[in-house]
């Protein structure tokens, strides 16, 4: 169903939007997490080709890339079946312009035989305000059918906890089949050694981890498991054991901020509950 490039680079990704189509349960709204803009708008293209394809009624197949929605979709002029709501740079504010959101809202009431795809390319806080937010939200709670929302964004964090409660999120990131992958694909850098000795230096050491784990695509998980191996590795340096006390502790603290979502609370949490 998908192509071969987009199966490879995200395996799990493109299996599950499979069986969802398949299986005639795509969600009305999804939020695509991942820091590249290309991937992000290639893997809402692809889902439009597949909903829109005229030869490829069965879904089983990849578009065929002929058909008249295809090549609309391809040279990224399809008035209906992909709709990608995009940044007004030339402002000195960068962010959707509301008018974009009405004139949406708009083209939604028109009925058309297409599934339309709705990509957003950013959905932060910053670039997609609470106005536009709340006069999305209503379409977004009740999708008509045939509609499916994209939010695209290149993190969980700042996006409008109206959008995110409505929305499945799917992280488009880099799998690791093994922990040590993190160790060996990402370089750790020195100056995050462990454990913190007061309050400053622990939302210092919190701030640039979560910095790191964003910058490289890592969980917190990912991160903490290579920061304790690799200083086991170096003849059992004693922060090791620290590294695996936090990570035990990971679980406890995510259970604790869960109603936040935010990791940069976890992170800082269980930095503050280590200093010395
Ligand atoms: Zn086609």
């Amino acid at each position: 169903m998908f192509s071969e490039s987009l199966r490879q680079r995200y395996p799990l990704q493109t299996d599950f939007f499979k069986n969802a189509i398949l299986k005639n349960k795509l969600a009305n709204s999804y939020i695509f997490i991942s820091r590249s803009k290309d991937d992000l708008f290639e893997f809402s293209l692809e889902i439009a080709k597949i909903l829109n394809c005229k030869e490829n009624a069965s879904k089983k197949k990849e578009p065929c890339n002929i058909c008249i929605n295809c090549k609309w979709l391809n040279s990224n002029s399809h008035p209906h079946a992909l709709i990608t709501i995009q940044v007004e740079k030339e402002s000195k504010k960068e962010q959707i312009k509301i008018d974009s959101i009405r004139e949406l809202l708009g083209n939604l009431q028109i009925s058309s035989d297409h599934y339309k795809v709705i990509f957003f390319e950013e959905s932060n806080l910053n670039i997609l305000s609470a106005e536009s937010c709340n006069l999305l939200l209503k379409k977004v709670e009740e999708t008509p059918p045939k509609i499916l929302f994209i939010f695209g964004s290149s993190t969980k964090n700042d996006i409008l906890p109206t959008i995110l409660s409505r929305s499945q999120i799917i992280y488009l990131n880099k799998q690791y089949t093994s922990l040590l992958e993190p160790v060996t694909s990402s370089h750790i850098p020195e100056d995050l050694s462990f454990p913190p000795s007061n309050i400053k230096e622990a939302l210092d050491k919190a701030k640039a981890t979560f910095e790191h784990i964003n910058e490289n695509n890592l969980s917190m998980k990912d991160f903490l498991i290579s920061q304790a191996f690799s200083l086991y590795s170096k003849g059992g340096h004693p922060d090791g054991k620290d590294f695996l006390r936090l990570y035990k502790n990971l679980n406890e603290s995510y259970m604790k901020h869960r109603a936040f979502i935010q990791n940069k609370t976890v992170i800082e949490d269980l930095f503050i509950n280590s200093v010395k």
